[in-house]
């Protein structure tokens, strides 16, 4: 599947909103990316989650890392398309973990995914824990990439759509100079 054709069914979805946003960053910004109107469509989510998968198939990775929450589904979803195993890390005192008897082992390869990179932030914890675990990072898959930049890894990245959206200060917003209400959205608790 092409990029647009992704990039369609996420905006069909309802996942791409229009209107004028304060982001968990601080900044506003006249696009939001609400992926669980994605992930509420399971049939959906696995079609897209195919093409990570697909990208990934050849590295033969034998666990799939995602965080919580929007990383969850899409593990899972990978997981199933890879025949694999699928765990999550999820936050304890601000800091992504493995919980519930999950783990990695020594030398295992590991493909992590997310929903969304904005900075890159959660990926970078995510890369730390396979490291401090010992495993192997054979790619990272995401479904958007709205970071508007080329990240570097160091690692095969691969997101399926890329979007460039703008995301302003607020005493440069031109949302707010048209005096257009401020919705506060975001994933909470996140750095
Ligand atoms: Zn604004």
């Amino acid at each position: 599947m092409s990029e647009n054709k992704f990039k369609k069914l996420l905006i069909e979805s309802g996942a791409v909103l229009d209107g004028h946003f304060l982001l968990t960053s601080g900044l506003h910004s006249p696009t939001y990316v609400e992926k669980f109107q994605l992930l509420k469509y399971p049939k959906l989510t696995d079609k897209i989650c195919k093409g990570i998968a697909d990208h990934f198939k050849n590295t033969s990775p034998s666990v799939v890392l995602g965080a919580a929450t929007g990383g969850i589904p899409i593990s899972q979803s990978v997981g199933r398309e890879l025949s694999n195993r699928s765990i999550f890390a999820e936050r304890v005192d601000g800091q992504l973990t493995l919980k519930r008897g999950f783990k990695i082992e020594q030398g295992e390869k590991v493909l992590i995914v997310d929903d969304v990179v904005t900075t890159g932030g959660s990926i970078y914890e995510l890369m730390d824990l396979v490291k401090n675990n010992d495993g192997i990072i054979m790619g990272i898959g995401v479904i958007i990439d709205r970071s508007g930049k080329k990240i570097d890894f160091g690692v095969d990245y691969h997101p399926l759509v890329k979007m460039d959206i703008p995301a302003y200060e607020s005493e440069n917003c031109p949302l707010c100079q048209d005096g257009i209400e401020l919705t506060s959205r975001g994933r909470t608790g996140k750095k």
